[in-house]
């Protein structure tokens, strides 16, 4: 059963926020290009694994996507299966071409249309989350359960070079369509349960009580001032940003589209790339507006949460408002 479902990942909605709002010619624009296209190839893998998942028994496994979780340092997992006899760490890799893995080096070496690249090790990164949740399991007092990793790739287009890679490594990295049946064998492997039905349950809600969204500060990781962003209302048609407040709606000048839900995008858009909450003097200077009453008014449409009094009330995105369900993966790339 799925506790928690997929979600667009959140740095990819500030990646994307990003590409609107910074001028066509900012120099850093294939920079964020590259890493919005790694990110979204990325979560087409995950949605990939999600399919397979999909098709376990409902019953046997509960099911976390995207666990961003509590130890001195925050941690991520991909997909999360937990089950009363044993938990099960995947991580998701997307790639194209033949990959092996140096006896040497223990890098993930992809060789795509005759070109060698090096890519983080997925085992390596399965295991470290895996290390992780053992710590995390001990930190909020859960008894010993064993947990298994797996990196997966989902490309079923992938080969994987078997000749210049040691077998034992095959383990533990696998193709999509083999997890069903490695799920299984585990399933053989742990056959007594360690935790309780009422320990599991606990389980599932302390997890989902840790996850928190990640804070990116997409800003700060690719060096570009808050004075870059543009401001404004974007029209949805013709993509200009100078919508106008009239008659209760937005109008573009250039087009001539009429809107009344055009500021909800930038509302978000001001979340996702410069601060977690918003004021009403806040929100007037990104949307252009001169209105407090107008801007009251959209917050309450867009019900928003809020925190404090008059000048200095704080508003904040929804929990729904921070997520955005998964896109269809058809038109995801593949790296
Ligand atoms: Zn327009």
């Amino acid at each position: 059963m799925i506790i928690k479902a997929r979600t667009v990942p959140r740095i990819i909605l500030e990646l994307e926020a990003l590409l609107r709002r910074i001028s066509k010619d900012h120099p850093k624009i294939p920079q964020i290009e590259r890493e919005l296209l790694k990110r979204r190839a990325g979560y087409k893998g995950e949605l990939q694994v999600d399919y397979f998942l999909s098709l376990l028994p409902e019953e046997d496994f509960s099911i976390f996507c995207d666990l961003n979780l509590a130890l001195k340092k925050r941690f991520q997992i991909d997909t999360l299966l937990a089950s009363r006899n044993f938990l099960l760490v995947i991580e998701s890799k997307n790639i194209s071409g033949k990959i092996r893995i140096d006896p040497k080096t223990d890098q993930m070496i992809r060789t795509y249309r005759e070109i060698e690249e090096g890519f983080n090790n997925p085992i390596l990164q399965a295991k470290r989350q895996h290390l992780q949740l053992k710590n995390w399991l001990s930190k909020n007092k859960f008894p010993p359960v064993s947990v298994e990793y797996l990196a997966v790739v989902s490309n079923h287009t992938t080969l994987l070079d078997t000749s210049h890679t040691d077998p034992q490594v095959f383990k533990k990295l696998i193709l999509a369509e083999s997890l069903l049946e490695k799920i299984e064998k585990l399933q053989s492997k742990y056959q007594n349960p360690s935790l309780t039905k009422v320990r599991l349950h606990s389980l599932e809600e302390t997890l989902l009580k840790d996850h928190q969204l990640p804070h990116n500060d997409i800003l700060k990781k690719f060096d570009i001032s808050k004075d870059c962003i543009i401001k404004g209302v974007q029209c949805p048609d013709c993509q200009c940003f100078s919508m106008s407040r009239i008659s209760a709606s937005w109008l573009c000048p250039h087009c001539k589209k009429r809107s009344k839900t055009s500021h909800e995008q930038a509302i978000l858009d001001y979340f996702l790339l410069i601060n977690t909450s918003i004021t009403n003097r806040q929100c007037r200077d990104f949307l252009c507006t001169g209105s407090s009453d107008v801007v009251n008014y959209l917050f309450k449409k867009m019900n928003l949460l809020s925190e404090g009094k008059g000048k200095g009330k704080n508003y904040f995105p929804s929990e729904c408002q921070n997520k955005i369900p998964a896109y269809n993966s058809l038109n995801l790339p593949t790296l």
